[in-house]
């Protein structure tokens, strides 16, 4: 980003996967992200975005080439430290626990104060709105608002590093739009970097500042793209995009 030192945070370089059942997923990628970025990864059903974002998580391993955080491979870094946090397309809430303590989950995972964990906890519902919701059930809640408490229970946990997988996907317009607002700001005020799987250009456009275009067909052509958009851009902007004036 214009103005900072800019220091490397993710890098593909020629990854390729092959999946046993035949299927060429990734075609030599070949990209680094800049720390405090929030990077869309955009392109149709099926060009391999979750496969791509689940490497950077050490979900899964590339074929060929290399995919590294911070200099060091996923896995190693997943199991040294809590500096990447991963939101999947559905929430994925344990039901029996109350909101609050589905975001104390994962730090409640590396032990230290039950305490500490609430505060941390409490602040990130508040940060997405839902700090009143803290005693209520997953089933008590829209799919918007699950969505939210998967969204704090990432932010708890203070990532360097947020991955979200179309997070937003399902739910109605109004909602998306909201939650998008909200994470542009958070991301903002955390000076987090993001990696954001999406198939909707609009979304990748006013989110990003840095788009990996992807393409369908990874066997055939090469697979990706990069876009890099102005910012910062005015948060509150709400209009449709526009690609060509
Ligand atoms: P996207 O997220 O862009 O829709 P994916 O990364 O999920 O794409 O999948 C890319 C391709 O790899 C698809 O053809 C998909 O069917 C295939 N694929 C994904 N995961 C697996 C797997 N575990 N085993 C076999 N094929 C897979
Ligand atoms: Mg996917």
């Amino acid at each position: 980003m214009a103005g900072t030192a800019e220091k490397r945070l993710v890098a593909f370089e020629h990854v390729s996967k092959m999946f046993s059942t035949g299927t060429l997923a990734l075609s030599d990628i070949h990209f680094t992200i800049q720390e405090g970025e929030f990077v869309s990864f955009l392109g149709p059903s099926g060009c391999g975005k979750s496969t791509a974002l689940r490497m950077v998580a050490g979900l899964a391993v590339p074929t060929t080439g290399l995919v590294t955080v911070n200099g060091k491979t996923p896995k190693q870094l997943v199991r040294e430290s809590n500096d990447i946090a991963f939101v999947f397309q559905d929430a994925n809430l344990l039901p029996w626990r109350t909101v609050l303590d589905n975001v104390v989950l994962p730090m409640e995972l590396r032990g230290g104060s039950r305490k500490e964990h609430k505060e941390t906890a409490l602040h990130a519902l508040e940060m997405v709105g839902l700090k009143d919701h803290m005693k209520a059930h997953p089933r008590q809640l829209s799919g918007g608002m699950k969505m939210r408490v998967s969204i704090a229970r990432a932010l708890a946990a203070k990532p360097k590093l947020l991955l979200m997988d179309e997070p937003f996907a399902a739910l109605d317009e109004i909602t998306r739009q909201s939650l998008q607002m909200e994470l542009l700001d958070i991301w903002q005020k955390e000076k987090m970097t993001v990696l954001f799987v999406t198939h909707n250009v609009y979304e990748a456009v006013f989110l990003s500042s840095k788009i990996v275009v992807m393409s369908a067909r990874p066997g055939r052509v090469s697979s990706n793209i990069d876009v890099d958009l102005p910012y910062p851009r005015e948060l509150g902007m709400r209009t449709t995009p526009k690609f060509s004036e």
